[in-house]
This record gives structure tokens, C-alpha cells and sequence, in this order.
């Protein structure tokens, strides 16, 4: 569930994995918990972000991949609970100009108690060239009762943050672009998939005519959480070189002010 934004799909298509010699890729990463301050409840405990992070920690290791919590902001604010996330309402830039931290290949999460009258459970912005915009709005919406022992079941298990960080990283979806040759999520590894899974249809082969039964079990499909394990070693590469072509990115020089001398 992304937003649609626009994304430089053209890189080439992948190796078959990241090296074994590869170092580990290490994030800077930030909590940011966003509650009304009349529903306290939504200030996510402390045991419960330990177990978000190590569902993401978990879930990124075989691509070699972790993520270093640098600190967790903790926000009382009724505003920033009621705007409909991926519609540029100002109240999102006006929060994440107060709350991001870090430059452009810090993850910033923002958990909040309700996301859009679709009930989405996450957003997130892909990489793209980097403007001092891009800079702000850059990062994760997630909804705050899918970290586990949330309230969101299936969805539950910390596998939304998994699969919008995904998104973060350039992935798209396993479905994107149904049985069709072209397009599709530039994955040579995934098989093709018409149409997303929902709860765990194991088995489904939702395209006949091309390799491999449907992904179901990838990070980025849409089936419950408990079903949701895998990311391919074709994933993992392209994860790698996104970050490398967009996330390295710095905002050019032209935005300091220079006249201090
Ligand atoms: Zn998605």
C-alpha cells in the first residue's frame, strides 16, 4: 500500500543475489509515535517498538540488511492523527518538518492511530531525486496497532512496517503489472501474479501460463502477516542498488547560504 508516487523503475534487472561477502547494510532508523493525547493507549509501549524493530530486523537479515534504532520521538498531538496520510494535507509536511531526522538514508517510521478512511495500514515514499521536499515528506506512515500484539489482526506482527520499508527501499509489489511480460516489479525471482493474495492462499497460481506458483509468502504481497516471510535474493540486490543510486543522495550545495562570509 504506497503511495503512487513516481519512481525510477529503469534500472536494470538484478544478479541473483547480494554477495555473501557484502557488508551488512546498516539503517539509522526513528520512531516517531503519534497519539491523542485523550487515547493514551496509542503511545505504543517501549516492549511493544523492541518487538517492531525486531520484526524488522528479522525479516532484512538474509538480505543483509539491519537497522540501528537511533531514538523514538513520543507525540500528544490530536492534528496529527486526523489527516488522511498520501493526500499532501500540510499537516503531514508541518509534522514531518517538526519530527524527521537524519538525511536521506535515514528511515524515518511515523506510527500513528489511523491512517485514511480506506483503512490502509501503511504508506510509504519511494526513493526519487532528492529536492529539499522530498527531503521532509520522505519516510513511513505505519498504523500504530499493526506492531505485534497490536489490535490489527491478522495484520499484527509487526509484517506492515516490513513491507512499506520495502517500499522505501525502491521495491514494488509482487502483483504490479499482473501475468504480463513487461513491467512488473523488476524482479526476475518473483513470479508473476495477477492480483495481490490475501490471507494465504498457498498454492494459488493466479498466472498459468508463466514459471512458479504465486509469491504469497513475500514481503510484498498483501497476505496476512503470519503468511508473509521471504524476500528473494533478487529483492535484496535491487534493495541494495536503490540505495546506492538514490539514497547516498545529499541536497546540492546551492541550498546553504553562502552569504555568511
Ligand atoms: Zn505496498
Amino acid at each position: 500500500m504506497a503511495k503512487q508516487d513516481r519512481i525510477d523503475i529503469s534500472l536494470a534487472k538484478t544478479p541473483p543475489g547480494v554477495a555473501a561477502t557484502a557488508p551488512t547494510l546498516i539503517v539509522d532508523t526513528y520512531f516517531h509515535i503519534i497519539y491523542d493525547p485523550a487515547e493514551p493507549s496509542g503511545n505504543i509501549p517501549t516492549n511493544k517498538l523492541a518487538k517492531q524493530l525486531k520484526a524488522l530486523n528479522d525479516a532484512y537479515a538474509p538480505a543483509k540488511i539491519a537497522f540501528n534504532l537511533k531514538n523514538v520521538t513520543r507525540n500528544a498531538n490530536k492534528n496529527w492523527t486526523t489527516f488522511e496520510t498520501a493526500t499532501d494535507d500540510p499537516l503531514e509536511m508541518q509534522m514531518k518538518a517538526k519530527l524527521r531526522k537524519g538525511d536521506y538514508k535515514t528511515l524515518n517510521i511515523y506510527f500513528r492511530p489511523w491512517l485514511d478512511r480506506q483503512g490502509d495500514l501503511g504508506f510509504c515514499d519511494f526513493p526519487k531525486t532528492l529536492t529539499s521536499s522530498v527531503m521532509i515528506q520522505d519516510g513511513c506512515s505505519v498504523l500504530s496497532d499493526t506492531v505485534p500484539g497490536g489490535s490489527t489482526g491478522p495484520f499484527n506482527e509487526g509484517k506492515t512496517a516490513v513491507h512499506e520499508v520495502g517500499h522505501w527501499f525502491g521495491l514494488l509489489h509482487t502483483f504490479t503489472g499482473g501475468c504480463s511480460d513487461k513491467d512488473g516489479d523488476m524482479i526476475d525471482d518473483t513470479p508473476a501474479e495477477a492480483e495481490p493474495a490475501f490471507g494465504c492462499p498457498v498454492g494459488r497460481d493466479s498466472c498459468k501460463k508463466k514459471p512458479g506458483k504465486d509469491p504469497i509468502h513475500n514481503f510484498m504481497d498483501y497476505g496476512d502477516d503470519a503468511c508473509l516471510t521471504e524476500f528473494t535474493p533478487g529483492q535484496a540486490v535491487r534493495m541494495r542498488n536503490m540505495w546506492t543510486r538514490f539514497r547516498q543522495q545529499k541536497l546540492p550545495s546551492s541550498t546553504l547560504d553562502r552569504r555568511s562570509k
